[in-house]
């Protein structure tokens, strides 16, 4: 079958794949010039989350789907992607270690939670904090340059359209039976982030949006080995960088970074990497798509199925994605059902 998916960021990215594994031909249009969440996110994979150290929603299924489509994704492209990073938060207070001490007694959390950590060179290179403790099994994609290089390779082979979709145009490259229309494709595909909410097939769903701001910080003093999760996330990039964030913001008129949020993620910063002189080099702003009831966007259209969506990513699609568009693709190609969860037919259009 053809397939066109419209959003080439993470979530059209992997579900593209998924379907050229299954042997069918995938062609993809994005815009030019516009910021993709996928572009700014550090990709962190964090098992557990939260002030109440709570196991992310299906953590036991997501991770090894994730693995396992991002490790196949380095061999296809030749870099790598899946950095398995240890996380070390810091813990304020008496109240938050006995909290934690109980959660990792809980059955199915000691695979996930590290009581006494090896925090490398934590406390020399940043504040002291009360104590620490370790998210076993954490991990960082690095879903840029996923991103950048699928894109490439789609170039090369004359898959890519660096275009912005016009929705009514787009309705003209839809094989329908039955109706007058005749195009190349048997299904369009939506995933185009927080802008879906301009879609008009779906953009009736509650497609919300959360922006989020951070820094890119250059050191000359060795980089940490572990992510490092203080008043905000540390996490050690390729090439003796750090990116820094994230704000979070559901109010916006733009995705532009600002001047304030920049200060807000600076003086942080200052509190936090305190034993190592640094740069800021970058300052990056995104808009994650996000969902009232924190699960994802998946599936077709109810008098079009040829047209699908996978979206609702909002702060997770690195660990989400992979078991998203695996989901949505068994859908299509072989008619499986969609998790009631995450199926939008549960906001009852
Ligand atoms: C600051 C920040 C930090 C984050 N950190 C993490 C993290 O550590 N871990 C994690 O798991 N997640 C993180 N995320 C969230 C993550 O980025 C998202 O969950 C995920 O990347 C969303 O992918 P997507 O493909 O759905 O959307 P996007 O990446 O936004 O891609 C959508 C694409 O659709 C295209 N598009 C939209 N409309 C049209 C149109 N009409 N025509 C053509 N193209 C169109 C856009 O140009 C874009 O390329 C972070 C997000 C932000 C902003």
């Amino acid at each position: 079958m053809n397939f066109l998916i419209i959003g080439q960021g993470l979530a059209g990215t992997l579900t593209g794949y998924r379907l050229e594994q299954s042997g069918h031909t995938v062609h993809y249009v994005d815009a030019p010039r516009q910021t993709a969440s996928s572009e700014v996110a550090a990709g962190i994979v964090n098992p557990i989350t939260g002030r109440r150290f709570v196991k992310s929603w299906r953590m036991d299924e997501l991770l090894p789907v994730a693995r396992s489509l991002y490790h196949a994704l380095e061999e296809e492209l030749g870099i790598k992607l899946w950095y398995e990073q240890p996380l070390i938060r810091s813990l304020h207070h008496r109240g938050d270690l006995n909290d934690w001490q109980a959660r990792s007694a809980d059955p199915g959390y000691p695979e996930y939670m590290d009581d006494a950590p090896d925090v490398g060179r934590i406390p020399e290179l940043t504040t002291s904090v009360f104590a620490y403790a370790g998210v076993r099994q954490a991990a960082r994609v690095d879903v840029p340059a996923l991103v950048s290089a699928f894109r490439k390779k789609l170039a090369m082979e004359g898959r890519f359209f660096a275009e912005v979709v016009d929705y009514e145009e787009i309705m003209g490259l839809l094989k329908v039976a039955g109706r007058t229309l005749k195009g190349p494709y048997d299904h369009l595909i939506f995933c185009e982030g927080w802008r879906a909410r301009f879609n008009p097939w779906f953009g009736d769903l509650p497609h919300g949006g959360n922006k989020g701001e951070i820094l890119i910080v250059k050191t000359q003093a060795p980089i940490l080995e572990q992510m490092f999760k203080h008043r905000v996330f540390l996490v050690p990039l390729a090439d003796d960088t750090y990116w820094i964030g994230a704000t979070s913001e559901n109010q916006f008129t733009d995705d532009s970074p600002t001047p304030a949020n920049r200060n807000f993620l600076a003086d942080r910063l200052a509190e936090v990497l305190t034993g190592t002189p640094y740069e800021i080099v970058g300052h990056r702003a995104a808009i994650r798509p996000t969902v009232r009831d924190r699960r994802m966007f998946i599936g077709t259209h109810p008098d079009i199925p040829q047209l699908a969506i996978l979206n609702g990513l909002g702060t997770k699609g690195a660990s989400l994605a992979p078991l998203g568009s695996l989901w949505l693709t068994e859908h299509l190609l072989e008619g499986k059902p969609i998790p009631e969860e995450v199926d939008i037919r549960r906001f009852n259009r």
